[in-house]
């Protein structure tokens, strides 16, 4: 049997200010090592400010994922050196002593399977490393501190995987949620990383770090599950290691022994104070938690009749549910979250895409209220939109640049139909004893007026003249 576990790092991108300092959290952008101050960097002398507002996010992830939050929480110095790490310890929290980190027992449900959460931690994030060419080969690496204090949340599972694909499931779900609640912006490159831990049958535990995305933490452990039980099948033990991904060649490669958890030498971290949070601060948070995505998706389904499947996909996504609570009334809710998850997510899948999209509710609307008068045709209405979001013009220049009105007359519509029976004389004879081949004619008619006929109109005479 396969147990896979996960230790996610979870970035408090919507933060102003670094964990236990001033310094920006929005580290990006800044020229190497300039955002940086005596706390962050770990000079003698200086003391660290703990972030109020880190913890209160941090609390908030804890509550989405159903953990317990103690009355009491505390930190610890994890020991270790590294050149990212200025100080030589990291600040973090531990619950050797007792649950004193932010988030303890927690619970998922991800389709019908509970994900038990062993633990979350608010820590600081180390500096950067920056290698000229590839990590194994360089002679020359660089320190960038610009990241280092920058407030992060530690979210580690019980070993409650069984298969890669539901550890991606999980993953997007995470995702979502911590979008959601607005503590982190999990599309900012580093602000979502996932390590993984897995054995398989009776063999030890391999850990797999440096996993760049989420497709990529799949591919891992697809191929640990493939060689943990080739190992396993020619009776050579699997060691107890961390292995590291190798993107380019889509392999784990042994990187040294895993360390204990002595090697760390946990110490109480004496220079800030326990942090009290009492009832009302727990009651005042999550009166400020949102709708969950599930308690969404319900309403979606129970007040307009959205389809399970369309409100899931429209729920999850933040940025879309968003635009459809702007865009829909109660008379084309279905139809506004048909189209963003069949048409608009099509074209902009991404977060840059979306940002890109030159697209209002009001367009969105504008859009469907016409499909739904018949103003339109919805291929029409599939032609605007790739217009509108790449242009921002109004629906109704749109329409009238790319002309996309309806044929409305049917005298026109006649002629074209004229047309078409001239040209298939073969499926006409047909259609008068087969309904599939009026629909091929259909079709045809379709094709020949780049879909703006009006499809019952245009039924409503091919029936006419197939039966004169
Ligand atoms: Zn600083």
């Amino acid at each position: 049997m396969t147990k896979i576990g996960l230790e996610i790092h979870c970035q408090l991108t919507k933060l102003e200010s670094k964990l236990f300092c001033k310094c920006k959290a929005d580290y990006r952008n800044h020229p190497p090592n300039s955002n940086i101050c005596p706390i962050c960097v770990g000079l003698p002398g200086s003391l660290p400010m703990l972030n109020k507002k880190a913890v209160e996010k941090a609390a908030m992830i804890s509550l989405a994922l159903g953990c317990k939050i103690p009355e009491k929480i505390s930190f610890f110095r994890k020991n270790y050196f590294y050149p990212d790490l200025p100080k030589n310890f990291q600040i973090t929290q531990y619950n050797a002593y007792g649950p004193t980190s932010i988030g303890s027992e927690g619970r998922v449900e991800i389709q019908n399977n509970e994900i038990r959460i062993r633990r979350i931690q608010l820590e600081e994030d180390p500096g950067r490393l920056i290698y000229e060419g590839s990590s194994e080969k360089t002679l020359i690496t660089l320190v960038d501190y610009n990241r280092a204090g920058t407030p992060l949340v530690e979210i580690v599972t019980e070993p409650d995987f069984e298969t890669p694909k539901q550890v991606r499931i999980f993953l997007n779900v995470l995702s979502d949620l911590v979008e959601n609640i607005g503590v982190s912006d999990p599309y900012l490159e580093g602000a979502l990383r996932v390590d993984g831990n897995i054995s398989v049958g009776d063999g030890n535990r391999v850990e797999i770090k440096n996993v760049g995305s989420f497709r990529d933490i799949e591919k891992a452990l697809h191929f640990e599950i493939t060689r943990q039980q080739s190992l396993l099948g020619r009776n050579i033990p699997v060691q107890g290691e961390t292995r590291h991904w190798d993107e380019a060649r889509k392999i784990t490669v042994s990187s040294r022994s895993k360390e204990e958890e002595q090697d760390y030498r946990y110490i109480p971290e004496v220079d800030i104070p326990v942090v009290i949070i009492d009832a009302i601060t727990i009651a005042t948070l999550q009166r400020q938690m949102p709708e969950s995505i599930v308690a969404r998706k319900e309403s979606y389904v129970k007040k307009y009749g959205i389809s399970t499947q369309v409100a899931d996909v429209l729920a999850s996504d933040k940025f879309y549910s968003d635009l459809f609570e702007k865009a829909h009334n109660e008379a084309n809710a279905k139809e506004v979250a048909n189209i963003i998850t069949t048409d608009l997510m099509g074209f902009a899948d991404t977060r840059e895409k979306k940002i890109e999209l030159k697209l209002t509710a009001k367009h969105l609307s504008d859009l469907v209220d016409a499909i739904m008068s018949n103003k339109i045709t919805r291929n029409s209405g599939k032609i605007a939109l790739q217009e509108i979001v790449k242009t921002g013009k109004s629906l109704s220049e749109v329409i009238s640049s790319l002309d996309l009105g309806h044929v409305k007359d049917e005298g026109s519509l006649e002629k074209i139909i004229d047309e078409v029976f001239k040209e298939e004389q073969k499926a006409v004879s047909e259609a008068k004893q087969n309904d599939d081949a009026v629909n091929y004619l259909v079709g045809k008619v379709m094709r020949k007026t780049k879909g703006k006929a009006d499809p019952s109109t245009t039924i409503e005479i091919v029936r006419k003249k197939l039966s004169s």
